[in-house]
């Protein structure tokens, strides 16, 4: 009998044989894909292959890939073969092979080398798909009368993304495993005909609006579970009697007390629990923390559902860790991280278990008083506020309240829960923001001083090894750092420049094997401690690991490159226009630099390009960039230039470009002048007495600035359908047609309201005394139709006036009773129930209320009722 980690290695071997790569399961966090929670078919981590946004660097693969899936929640248990978090065993073609080579291999596989009987297969085709009924007939031999149609055989992971017909395998496991039906046969939901393998023969992308536009090469992606596979070549009566799960369900009805196979309510218990606790371990172990949305909610949901489930079984202590180690003891191997990560993971489970166990049962009280009360009250919906109460005071997830709820036939008005988490987001928002604003904490502060100064590499490698010394999170020293975590991170030394004299932080990441950060910021502290500020996008980082700190190359460059272009600017400037030109401040970015220094005009367009010509020229000349330590006296004798004011160290480092530049300056720069490129200022301004501001690009932002100008003047003359060059005569024609018009229409206008305003007040009625018009009206707006409404009001004195105007496929109404509280009307509930029969709502003040409908086809019912209405109103 082969075990389960047999059976994942024969599959591998299988597939590696037929010359594909072998590669470790990725995280179930997929990378990059927004579209995704979590890691839920082994094609997810090759979408991008799939889709060619990245060239496949192989064109076959094999793996068993870690997935979960949550909307098989409810299964787990209950039936033979679903899981949350299970293994997918898949071999992928990335454009090379397809149908007949794929449908071959896999019922060699499952007869030769698995040697299930033939006749307990079956296949499972889309009905259009004779391709592949043709290859299974013939290339498999497979018996015609073994091949269903299956219109449900088209295959997508997720929304968007690539898709296409599949085909599936499935084994029936003898007709005593069967619900006993007259009409059980392949696809009945019960556990006799169990789909084992199914092959996606992925030819289609499918786009956010369902569009399905062929793939440009075509593609295999395969599933085959492995806990269902282990069923299978075990006898295993369901996939929780394998070697991959009893271990689990034993130490769980040890702790329990109870014994599995006696009663079949604790039996799905067990399940339920064994199951979770291996979902939430592997979702830990790869750095998802538990939280209050997201996968985080994810994950916190089928935890709690885990401990629930425990106490169901009786279980009144912490039980997750020791089940944990059966799952870590019998995983690890194959999945170290569940061993690397094990303090992040223990830390978790030993936390939401303590937090959640307590408030379990006060939870379960409150339920039980909810049901009461609702029982007593002949209702059977619990209010979205109580269910959003429970979640945030018991931590109980909305959906353990709803099935609580439906074992006693009542439900949740979710509607209601929504509102109230979403005024619950809002506020919790608010919260973190004034957050931020805290200071350094103590803990930082004292490691940054043991610390002392972090040597900057930065000048001469871009990427380097490095040792975490520290992280924290808000402000509290941890071991970890997770997926998601924003962090402080000190590193033995740094390749990353820190923001200053004006030059920003680099861009750039730290990665190990398993995990992956983005640099948020970098800064230097008072220490010379370098505070490298991350965000966690992968995996999990340790203090005291090795990791690689690589600098964004292509952003260093492009800074490097304004940076240089700063120093020939305020030289340019100095010769252009004197020497008084001192630095004011400066910003230089990848994108662009800004310099403010002191002049008392404004430039003038010539000297502007006096500045911009001997700038360029000093670029052409290829000047050699270099630098030198010196003390603080030797360079200001050597006359570089110095920021007026700033306080420098004894040694000072000198940066020269040939004999045109000489400035004090830690940044970083272009090698030679001629690496800066094209340098052009884009705006000079006044910022403040005797202050300018000076905008310019350089280098590949000079080049994207040029490109932008060339399309907007290429759009601008596609739209005014002129030819670039005569730009400027066909604007002028347009100003002056423009003007003509508008003075036109505003007569128009004018005279229209006039008219029909008039036509209106021919149609005032008499309800009970009350002067009233009611009518459609053509209004382009909202103001428009008020206007309308007080030119009304002005000719009728009294009495109550209702218009109503469709616009793009909606209504907007107004109301005016005049004067205010006229026998005793009110403007605002007379909207309501008019704007109601065209499908919609609003209200107002007694004397003016606007509202909106969405149903125009309804404006003459609503006018026709308009007399009933308010009939009723006099009434009352
Ligand atoms: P089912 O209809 O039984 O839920 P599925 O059609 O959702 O299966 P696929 O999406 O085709 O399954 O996934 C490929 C393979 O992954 C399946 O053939 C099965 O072996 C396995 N699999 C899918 N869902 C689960 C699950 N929740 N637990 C365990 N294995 C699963
Ligand atoms: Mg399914």
């Amino acid at each position: 009998m082969y075990t389960g980690n047999e059976l994942r290695e024969m599959f591998l071997k299988f597939f590696e044989s037929k010359g594909h790569k072998r590669l470790p399961s990725a995280s179930l966090i997929p990378k990059d894909d927004p579209t995704l929670l979590l890691t839920v078919a082994g094609m997810v981590p090759f979408k991008p292959y799939f889709m060619r946004k990245v060239e496949p660097p192989f064109p076959r693969a094999t793996t068993a890939q870690k997935c979960v899936r949550t909307p098989d929640l409810e299964n787990v248990g209950v039936t033979a073969r679903h899981h949350t978090f299970f293994e997918m065993l898949g071999n992928f073609s990335f454009g090379d092979y397809f149908k007949s080579e794929v449908i071959p291999w896999a019922w060699e596989y499952v007869t030769e080398v698995l040697k299930i009987p033939v006749n307990q297969l079956w296949i499972t085709v889309h009905p259009e798909d004779e391709d592949a009924r043709q290859l299974w007939l013939e290339k498999a031999g497979v018996q015609p009368e073994r091949i269903l149609n299956d219109p449900e055989n088209l295959w997508a992971a997720g929304p968007v993304g690539p898709c296409g017909y599949c085909s599936e395998i499935y084994v029936d496991l003898g007709i005593e495993r069967g619900c006993g039906k007259p009409d059980c046969a392949v696809g009945c939901d019960c556990d006799r005909f169990l789909e084992i393998w199914n092959l996606v023969f992925m030819q289609y992308n499918r786009d956010e609006n369902g569009m399905l536009t062929p793939l440009p090469k075509q593609n295999i992606d395969t599933g085959m579970g492995l806990e269902r596979i282990a069923a299978v070549m075990q006898g295993a009566e369901t996939n929780f009697d394998t070697d991959l799960f009893r271990p689990i369900i034993d130490k769980v009805a040890e702790i329990a007390g109870v014994q599995y196979h006696v009663e079949a309510k604790t039996d799905i218990a067990l399940k339920v629990v064994a199951d979770h606790t291996r979902a939430v371990s592997f979702m830990l172990s790869d750095g998802i923390r538990p939280g209050r949305d997201g996968r985080g909610y994810v994950l916190r949901r089928i935890l709690r559902r885990a401990i629930r489930y425990a106490r169901l079984l009786g279980i009144d202590k912490p039980f997750l860790e020791p089940v944990f180690r059966i799952i870590q003891r019998d995983y690890a191997h194959h999945y170290p991280e569940l061993k690397e990560n094990e303090n992040f993971i223990l830390n978790h489970l030993r936390l939401e278990e303590k937090n959640f166990q307590a408030t379990l049962e006060q939870g379960t009280l409150m339920i039980q008083e909810k049901v009461k009360s609702l029982q007593e009250a002949v209702e059977n919906i619990l209010s979205g506020a109580d269910a959003f109460n429970l979640y945030e005071t018991y931590g109980f997830p909305v959906e353990l309240t709803e099935e609580i709820l439906a074992e006693q036939g009542l439900s949740v008005d979710m509607a209601g829960y929504e509102i109230a988490a979403e005024e619950h987001r809002r506020l919790a928002k608010e919260q973190s923001q004034q957050m931020r604003a805290v200071q350094e904490s103590p803990a930082i502060a004292a490691k940054a001083k043991a610390l002392g100064t972090t040597s900057f590499d930065g000048y001469d490698v871009l990427g380097e090894n490095v040792k975490i010394e520290a992280l924290f999170v808000n402000g509290e020293a941890v071991t970890e750092a997770a997926e998601g975590d924003e962090v402080l991170c000190f590193l033995s030394q740094t390749p990353f420049y820190a923001e200053s004299g004006g030059q920003v932080a680099d861009l750039g990441i730290l990665r190990t094997v398993r995990a992956e950060a983005q640099l948020l910021e970098v800064k230097k502290g008072v220490t010379g401690t370098y505070y490298h500020k991350l965000l966690v996008t992968q995996g999990i980082l340790h203090t005291g690991e090795m990791v690689e700190a690589l600098v964004d190359q292509e952003a260093r460059k492009a800074t490097a490159r304004h940076h240089s272009a700063t120093h020939l600017l305020q030289a340019a400037l100095r010769s252009v226009l004197g020497e008084h030109v001192q630095q004011a401040g400066s910003l230089v970015t990848p994108e662009h630099l800004r310099f403010d220094f002191t002049h008392f005009h404004a430039m003038t367009e010539n000297e502007i390009q006096r500045v911009e010509d001997q700038l360029n020229q000093a670029i052409l000349g290829n000047l050699s960039v270099s630098t030198a330590q010196m003390g603080i006296e030797e360079a200001k004798g050597s006359g570089a230039t110095a920021l007026f004011g700033e306080k420098y160290g004894d040694v000072v480092r000198v940066v020269s470009m040939g004999d045109y530049s000489k400035e004090l300056c830690g940044g970083t720069h272009a090698r030679a002048t001629g690496d800066i490129g094209l340098v052009k200022i884009l705006s000079e301004g006044g910022i403040g007495a005797g202050l300018r501001r000076i905008e310019a690009v350089a280098g590949l932002a000079s080049l994207d600035y040029t490109r932008k100008l060339d399309a907007e003047r290429l759009e601008l003359a596609q739209l005014l359908k002129a030819q670039p060059a005569d730009l400027t005569k066909r604007v002028q024609g347009l100003v002056t047609q423009v003007h003509d018009l508008e003075k036109e229409l505003q007569q128009q206008t004018a005279k229209m309201a006039k008219y029909e305003v008039e036509g209106l007040m021919q149609r005032v009625k008499e309800v009970e005394g009350v002067a009233v018009i009611a009518a459609a009206v053509q209004a382009s707006d909202m103001d428009a139709l008020r206007n309308m409404a007080d030119m009304l009001r002005d000719k009728l004195k009294s009495g109550v006036i209702i218009l109503g105007a469709p616009v793009e496929g909606k209504v907007n109404w107004v109301t005016l009773v005049n004067p205010t509280g006229l026998s005793g009307l009110h403007a605002g509930q007379i909207i309501k129930e008019v704007a109601k029969i065209t499908g919609g709502g609003g209200g107002g003040r007694p004397d003016m209320a606007q509202a909106g409908g969405k149903d125009p086809a309804k404006l003459g019912e609503a006018l026709d009722q308009v007399p009933r209405i308010i009939q009723s109103f006099l009434r009352k």
